[in-house]
C-alpha cells in the first residue's frame, strides 16, 4: 500500500484507523475494515489506481455515501476503498437537449435543487436523495417513489465513462436520443453494483417541472383495501408520479420517531401525488378520490407546500423510525405485478401471523415495490434463524406472484445467497462470464451479487 503514495498524495490517501472505519460500512449493518482509502479528484486518478491495483492484484471497493442496503460498498480484507466526494461537481447542464453531466460524487438532492432553479428536474429521487450519490444511484438502479410515473435511474443514463478493472477508460452510449451501434453497455454498467467498471462521469436525462402538483393523504382499515385502492388508480388509467404505503407498524414507529400525528387506528396509508396541469390533476385528483372512497379510504388533501414537505419528511424518515423500535431489522424490497400487491400485503401479513414475527411493510405500492422489514434481534439465534427463514418465504411468495426479490436495492452481499432463487443457472453463468470478461483477475468488488461458488441451489 506505501506505493500508493506515489499516486495519491496531499490528503487524497489514507491508512489511518478513523479513517478506514469511516469507510468500512454501508447501511446493511456489515462492516469490514479496508487498507486504504484514497479520494482521486478526476477520472486519470482512477485509471493510475486501477492499474495499480490490477498490477498488484489488490480489490478495490468503490463506494458513494455508504447508504446502499445489501452492503454493495462494504470493503472486503486487505481492500482500497474509492470514495467519490472529491469528484462531486456538476459538470454542465443543457437545457437545449435537456440533459445534464455530473461527476459520481454528486449528491441526488443537490443536483435536484441545481435543476429546480433552472425549471428542471430529475425524476429518480431515492427516499435517501439528501445523502446518496448520483454514481452509487447509477450502479444501483436506484428507484424512488417517483419511479411509478417516470422510471427508474436507468431510464435517464444516456452516457458514462468509466474506467475498466485493468485501468482502462471507456465511455458508452450517445448524447443524441436514439442510437442502435453495438450492445448497450450502458444499460450493463447501470445496476452493476460496482463490479464490472468505477463510473467516473454521467450524462442524464432531465425533465421540465410540471406546472402543478396535488398531494393526497388517504387512510384504509385493511391492508387489503389499500391494495385494492392501488391497483383501481391504475386500472382507471391514471399515474400519479407516487402512491407511497406505510402500514401500521410503520405509521406508528414515524409518530415515535417524529411526532407526526399520523393516525394509529388504521391498517395502512396512501401518500399519493400527481403531477402535470393544474386542470387535468384536479381531474385525476378527484377520480383518484372516489376509487379510495369505494374502497372505504378517507382521504385528505395536503393544504400548501409546506404541509406536503412534512408529509414527505415523515416518509423518508421510515427507515431510520423503523431502526428504533427493533434491534435488527431484515428488510427486503420485493416488487410484485401492481394488480397483485393486494395478494402481496395479505400473504406478508400471514407469514406474521403464522410465526409471530412482526413484519412492517412499507414503500412504492404503485409499481409494487414494498419494502418489507422483518423485525428481529440478531443476538437471540433462534428468533434470527426464524427471521432468515422468513425472508426465504418472502421471496418465495413473491416469485410466486409474477415478482422480483429486488426492485431497487441490489443483491450486493445480503441478498447473493437468494439469487438463484429466481436466476437460473443458465442466467447465472452468462452473468459470471460478463464479470470474468471485466474483470478476469476478480479485482473490483468481488464477493459481490454472485453467491460463493459452491452455495447455488440448484
Ligand atoms: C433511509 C434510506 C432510504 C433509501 N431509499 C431508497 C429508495 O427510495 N430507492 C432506492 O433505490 N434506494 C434507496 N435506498 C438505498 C440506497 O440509498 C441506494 O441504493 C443508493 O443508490 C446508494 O447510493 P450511495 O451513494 O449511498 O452508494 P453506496 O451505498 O456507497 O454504494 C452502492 C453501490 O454502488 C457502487 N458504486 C458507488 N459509486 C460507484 C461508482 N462511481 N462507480 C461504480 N460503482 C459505484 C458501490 O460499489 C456499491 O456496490 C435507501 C437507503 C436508505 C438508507
Amino acid at each position: 500500500m506505501k506505493s500508493l503514495k506515489k499516486i495519491f498524495f496531499d490528503g487524497t490517501f489514507s491508512t489511518d484507523k478513523e479513517d478506514l472505519l469511516c469507510y468500512g460500512y454501508d447501511a446493511s449493518g456489515i462492516d469490514v475494515l479496508p487498507s486504504a482509502v484514497v479520494w482521486p479528484k478526476s477520472a486519470a486518478d482512477i485509471c493510475k489506481l486501477m492499474q495499480f491495483a490490477y498490477e498488484n492484484d489488490i480489490k478495490v471497493i468503490p463506494r458513494g455515501a455508504g447508504t446502499g442496503l445489501t452492503g454493495g460498498s462494504v470493503p472486503v480484507k486487505d481492500s482500497i476503498v474509492v470514495s467519490f466526494e472529491q469528484m462531486n461537481k456538476i459538470l454542465d447542464i443543457d437545457t437545449g437537449n435537456l440533459n445534464v453531466i455530473v461527476e459520481p460524487g454528486v449528491i441526488n438532492g443537490h443536483l435536484q435543487r441545481a435543476l429546480e432553479e433552472e425549471g428542471f428536474f430529475y425524476p429518480p429521487d431515492p427516499a435517501s436523495l439528501n445523502t446518496c450519490t448520483i454514481g452509487g444511484n447509477v450502479a444501483e438502479n436506484a428507484g424512488g417513489p417517483r419511479a411509478l410515473k417516470y422510471g427508474v435511474t436507468r431510464d435517464y443514463v444516456m452516457q458514462m465513462e468509466a474506467v475498466l478493472p485493468d485501468g482502462r477508460l471507456i465511455s458508452t452510449g450517445v448524447q443524441t436520443k436514439k442510437s442502435v451501434v453495438g450492445y448497450d453497455l450502458t444499460r450493463l454498467l447501470v445496476g452493476s453494483e460496482g463490479t464490472l467498471a468505477v463510473i467516473t462521469k454521467i450524462r442524464l436525462k432531465m425533465l421540465p417541472l410540471p406546472e402543478n402538483v396535488i398531494t393526497l393523504l388517504t387512510a384504509f382499515d385493511s391492508l387489503e383495501q389499500a391494495g385494492k385502492a392501488v391497483s383501481r388508480i391504475i386500472a382507471a388509467g391514471i399515474i400519479p408520479r407516487t402512491m407511497e404505503l406505510m402500514d401500521r407498524m410503520t405509521l406508528i414507529a414515524v409518530n415515535k420517531y417524529k411526532s407526526v400525528g399520523f393516525p394509529e387506528d388504521i391498517e395502512a396509508m396512501l401518500l399519493i401525488e400527481v403531477d402535470g396541469g393544474s386542470k387535468a390533476i384536479t381531474v385525476d385528483a378527484d377520480k383518484i378520490a372516489n376509487i379510495c372512497n369505494g374502497c372505504q379510504g378517507r382521504i385528505k388533501i395536503a393544504e400548501d407546500i409546506a404541509s406536503r414537505e412534512l408529509l414527505w419528511d415523515a416518509r423518508r424518515a421510515v427507515s431510520p423510525a423503523l431502526y428504533k423500535i427493533s434491534p435488527t431489522k431484515i428488510n427486503e424490497d420485493v416488487v410484485v405485478p401492481v394488480t397483485r400487491v393486494s395478494e402481496l400485503l395479505t400473504g406478508l401479513r400471514g407469514l406474521s401471523v403464522a410465526t409471530g414475527v412482526p413484519i412492517a411493510c412499507f414503500g412504492h405500492a404503485g409499481d409494487g415495490n414494498i419494502h418489507v422489514n422483518i423485525m428481529t434481534d440478531k443476538n437471540d439465534k433462534k428468533k434470527f434463524d426464524e427471521a432468515e427463514r422468513l425472508v426465504r418465504e418472502t421471496f418465495k411468495l413473491t416469485l410466486d406472484l409474477g415478482g422480483s426479490i429486488s426492485g431497487e436495492h441490489g443483491i450486493g452481499l445480503t441478498k447473493s445467497k437468494y439469487i438463484d432463487m429466481e436466476l437460473d443457472c443458465a442466467n447465472l453463468d452468462i452473468m459470471r462470464g460478463i464479470k470474468k470478461l471485466f474483470d478476469t483477475k476478480n479485482i473490483l468488488n468481488p464477493g459481490k451479487i454472485f453467491p460463493p461458488k459452491g452455495t447455488d441451489i440448484r
